[in-house]
């Protein structure tokens, strides 16, 4: 028997469901999902699923791609067209195809895809014999040195940022410090004339742009130091600034509305773009 699958208003052969590689889900995880059990061919607590469904889609501000009330129709369907029994019913809305950006796309057109396969049964006598469990560090998500594509958190950040007018938001951790951007690397020129990028360590993405900076700054005699430093001490900074392969070497003139310095790039940032931008002629 074939396997169906819905895509997008589409029940097709499984091995064909395909979704756009500019799907928000397949670049930045920006997606929610739910997985129901069948049983005896029925959905269990489907009502508290779509609800979470619901709560889901939004804190993340996604739009339902159907309407909520057409939704157990696609899921019955799913179910019925695999001929499930007793199995999961699986589906993930994802805030949709666009332009590969992390702030939302204007248009509101969220995918939706679900799938339905069977599973073993409920058999009580086989699950109450117990399995084994282990303990590990809770790490969701404190890996960001992994250049991974689990991205939610960087896009709603990164919307944060756009609907404030900002062009970045800056990252602060449990202890107050700056991490870095949701896409690039931030720094400052202390009121002292300190350059100082905080150190790359699993609390940040050791940016390429960064290595790079640093390996410039001490060619050309700059001394820099690997610290983090706090939002107040980056606002009553000589400088800031960011870093990214998109960005190079960005002055950052406000933070919080509050100005750097004179509200202007300072004279130690130009100085980096200007060594960056001969670092890449350099290579060109
Ligand atoms: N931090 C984060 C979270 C980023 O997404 C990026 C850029 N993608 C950077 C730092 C800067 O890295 P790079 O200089 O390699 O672009």
């Amino acid at each position: 028997m074939t396997r169906i699958a819905y895509v997008n208003g589409q029940y097709v052969p499984h091995d064909e469901a395909v979704v756009h590689i500019e799907d928000r889900g397949f670049q930045f995880a920006d997606g929610v999902y739910e997985v129901i059990a069948v049983h005896q061919g029925k959905l269990i607590d489907e009502e508290l699923h779509m609800e979470r469904l619901e709560r889901s889609l939004g804190e993340l501000s996604i739009a339902w791609p159907i309407s909520r009330r057409s939704m157990p129709v696609v899921m019955r369907q799913v179910v019925r067209r695999n001929r499930v029994h007793n199995g999961l019913l699986y589906l993930q809305v994802t805030r949709g195809v666009a332009p590969r950006n992390h702030a939302f796309p204007d248009h509101d057109h969220s995918s939706l895809v679900m799938t339905s396969r069977p599973t073993a049964s409920f058999d009580k006598e086989a699950i109450a014999k117990g399995v084994d469990v282990i303990t590990v560090p809770d790490i969701r998500w404190s890996r960001r040195d992994i250049k991974s594509i689990s991205l939610l958190p960087n896009c709603l950040s990164k919307q944060q940022a756009v609907e404030a007018g900002a062009y970045e938001a800056w990252f602060i951790d449990n202890d107050g410090l700056i991490t870095e951007g949701t896409a690039c690397n931030a720094w400052i020129v202390t009121k002292d004339g300190e350059l100082l990028s905080r150190k790359a360590d699993s609390d940040i993405l050791n940016g390429i742009t960064r290595q790079s900076l640093i390996k410039l700054a001490e060619k050309e005699g700059v001394s820099f130091t690997e610290r983090a430093f706090t939002p107040d001490e980056a606002k009553a900074a000589k400088e800031a600034f960011l870093t990214s392969t998109t960005s190079f070497v960005k002055p950052v003139v406000r933070i919080d509305g509050q100005s750097v310095g004179n509200g202007k790039a300072g004279s130690l940032t130009r100085r980096l773009l200007d060594f960056y931008g001969a670092h890449m002629d350099g290579q060109a």
